[in-house]
């Protein structure tokens, strides 16, 4: 079967551990491919002050020529709020024979009963986790913890399967956007932060202005 790794975010700006995180997924369980979605409108946070189509293009520049990544701007192009269960359902009708493999870190899980039919985005494709510094994975809320335990497999190839959790295997990754767009702010370097950087700076978007 045909496996799509999925991994939405905000991307305000594409990081370091956003590259690795894509590359771990497709690499440890074998995905065909993975496709980064920068969010539209997110409905969990205020809206960045960098537009859609500017961070898109970020992400576009970061993945140039690495074969297996991919980006796609169905979220961008979207009107009104994103909701990722959304996403997930026309995907899936887009590739019916393929089954989604979605990303997001432990900050995000932890979060998942805020999400809009976060029961229901469990149904959609198989989950994976990555463990990220600062944001523990067990203290989970009674429904999530249940829902782990219901649905834990190991995160290999072979147990890829729509309606389990896997956690991935990835590297503690200490990077953040916040981070880089505090730095950015400061007048500080962020070339070890992300790809993108020369971009960043010449856009003057996170610059400290006087
Ligand atoms: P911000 O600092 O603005 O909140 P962010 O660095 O968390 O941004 P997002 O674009 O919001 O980046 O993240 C997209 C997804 O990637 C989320 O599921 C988030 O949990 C995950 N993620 C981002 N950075 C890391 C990291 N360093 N380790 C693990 N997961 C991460």
């Amino acid at each position: 079967m045909r496996t799509i790794g999925v991994f939405g975010g905000t991307f305000d700006p594409i990081h370091y551990g956003h590259l690795a995180l894509a590359r771990c997924l497709r690499t440890s369980l074998a995905l065909d491919e993975v496709r980064l979605i920068p969010t539209g409108l997110p409905p969990h946070r205020p809206a960045p002050p960098v537009s859609p189509q500017q961070r898109l293009a970020w992400v576009q520049a970061a993945i140039a020529g690495e074969s297996g990544l991919l980006v796609d701007d169905r979220e961008v192009n979207r009107e009104g709020y994103c909701y990722t269960i959304d996403t997930l359902l026309e995907l899936q009708q887009d590739t019916p024979d393929a089954l989604l493999v979605w990303l997001i870190g432990a900050d995000s899980w932890r979060q998942l009963t805020r999400w809009h039919r976060w029961r229901d985005l469990l149904e959609v494709g198989h989950l994976v986790i990555a463990a990220r510094p600062e944001y523990a994975f067990n203290d989970l809320s009674p429904d999530l913890a249940a829902e782990f335990a219901a649905r834990h497999v190991n995160a290999t190839p072979a147990q890829l399967s729509r309606g389990k959790i896997s956690q991935l295997a990835s590297p503690l990754l200490p990077v953040s956007s916040t981070l880089i767009r505090d730095k950015l702010s400061r007048g500080e370097d962020v070339s070890a932060l992300t790809p993108v950087s020369a971009l960043l700076v010449a856009s003057g978007l996170y610059c400290f202005k006087e």
